[in-house]
């Protein structure tokens, strides 16, 4: 066997190898409790140093990750984690407080706590601001529990609808079913928009909450934002912006001044935090003034020039354990204060002239479902190429071939064989070009050469599973 096929590190274990050695010990030996609970024989890998190092340096080169590839993963935001924030975050009064600490003694962490809520009131023009939630769908709960304890507080108990668009992300439907409402769907037209006629069936008094991704899931904005929310507030119904992406909208479009009432933010993604298997989330939630009262704790406030956390009187109470992610506040902050309002506007006009960059230059080779300017991601459909047998999966297992990770897929669901791009503003033209001549080269071989495109990766240590099994049956040792 060689060592590539030793997957397991007891694999590549020899008796009496070590990569550490034990200084010898300073306390007296103690008497073993009975033999009976104590293990016979525990197995662990006898390895060397080296040895060790060069395992897990080569397992985690076996990851995409955004330090080592391009990751236009639409709807995640997937950009540069500068690390900075990681150097600032790691600061060992950030780092080595606890959260049950007198506030006299964190006064610093808790001023943090105060600005940030501050900057993000600043960017959506939603002054309340709770940084408790722990990831963009907690965020989305506490925000839709806001919406019911207003109207129950208003004895208006009958409000129990939340309309959602068809292009929603999905987390939306599901966190508005969780937060005790009945969810009705309005259509999207043809150009990718509520479809307002749709929408003026379905409304009525009993709506409670509208709830809409800005910009929507395929990437647009929509254009009748002022009508949609005014007909929702003529109801009695609040308006439920989904603001993880803020990629498009950042220094450009506050979320207030285009009637909403509720948001949040995924700082994971608008805020460069990382994401996916790189740490824990966080999803602020921001109201207006008059929803502040019910924010879920704790809230930081400034009292006489000291900084000190409070509940509010009406607080759909606490979500979590103590005060959120609190070393991705410090993260999102950081990255918030070294780029300053000129520096987060330029953030979003790059993510937005590089999307639709890509597609207005890929729009030949593949459909869209509608030929408008996007916003910070662009939706691609592979319906000319299913017709040549070829699917959306397959063009995205070879673009790893390729060193670029897949994009989003078959998502938003309306559009056939959707390949959901976001190349974010940290990447270069370079990349960017790179990934285009990559995206008309796949065409091309699946016209000269599909097999090679249906068979794919096959430059990965993982080639084509069969998904079913794969789901039902892992083998995860291999
Ligand atoms: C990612 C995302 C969410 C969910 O955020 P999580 O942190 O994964 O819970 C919700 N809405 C939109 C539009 C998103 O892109």
């Amino acid at each position: 066997m060689n060592n590539r096929d030793r997957i397991l590190l007891m694999d590549r274990s020899i008796p009496t190898r070590k990569a550490f050695n034990f200084p010898s010990s300073d306390v007296p030996k103690q008497k073993l409790p009975n033999k009976n609970i104590l293990r016979k024989k525990i197995s662990l890998p006898e390895i060397s140093q080296l040895e060790i190092i060069r395992y897990f340096t080569n397992l985690s080169r076996l990851n995409f990750s955004i330090d080592s590839n391009f990751y236009p993963l639409g709807s995640c935001t997937m950009k540069y984690n500068p690390k900075i924030n990681e150097e600032i975050a790691s600061f060992s009064g950030f780092q080595n407080i606890h959260p049950l600490q007198d506030s006299k003694s964190t006064q610093g962490a808790i001023k943090l706590i105060k600005l940030l809520q501050e900057f993000l009131g600043e960017i959506t023009g939603l002054k309340g601001v709770s940084l408790a939630p722990l990831a963009g769908a907690q965020g989305e709960y506490s925000g839709l529990l806001i919406a019911r304890k207003f109207h129950s507080s208003n004895n208006n108990n009958k409000k129990n609808i939340a309309i959602i668009p068809d292009s929603a992300h999905g987390t939306n439907p599901a966190s508005a079913a969780m937060a005790g409402f009945d969810v009705m769907t309005v259509k999207s037209d043809n150009s990718g928009n509520v479809d307002i006629e749709d929408l003026k069936k379905i409304i009525n008094e009993k709506i409670a909450v509208f709830m809409i991704t800005i910009p929507s899931t395929l990437g647009l904005f929509e254009p009748n934002i002022l009508k949609i929310t005014s007909m929702v507030h003529k109801y009695g119904g609040l308006v439920y912006a989904d603001g993880a992406n803020l990629n498009a909208l950042l220094g450009l479009i506050k979320l207030n001044d285009l009637g909403v009432d509720i948001c949040h933010s995924n700082l994971h993604k608008t805020f460069s935090t990382p994401h996916g298997g790189g740490g824990p989330g966080s999803g602020p939630v921001m109201v207006t003034e008059d929803l502040s009262d019910f924010l879920p704790s704790p809230i930081a406030k400034v009292n006489k020039a000291s900084y000190e956390l409070f509940t509010p009187n009406n607080s759909i109470g606490k979500i979590n354990g103590f005060h959120g992610s609190f070393g991705i506040l410090v993260r999102a902050y950081s990255y918030i204060k070294s780029l300053g309002s000129e520096g987060l506007k330029q953030v979003s006009k790059n993510a937005i002239i590089n999307a639709n960059y890509i597609q207005s230059q890929l729009k030949n080779e593949y459909s869209l479902y509608s030929d408008r300017y996007c916003m910070h991601e662009t939706v691609l459909s592979a319906s000319k190429q299913k017709n040549k047998a070829i699917k959306g999966l397959d063009i995205a297992k070879r673009l790893l071939d390729y060193g670029i990770h897949a994009p989003t897929m078959y998502f938003p669901q309306i559009v056939d064989e959707a390949l959901m791009i976001e190349p974010t503003e940290s990447e270069s033209k370079e990349t960017i070009d790179n990934f285009i001549e990559t995206m008309k080269n796949i065409n091309d071989e699946i016209s000269n050469s599909p097999e090679i495109v249906k068979s794919s990766p096959h430059n990965l240590p993982v080639k084509r599973l069969d998904e079913a099994k794969a789901a039902r049956n892992p083998i995860l040792k291999r």
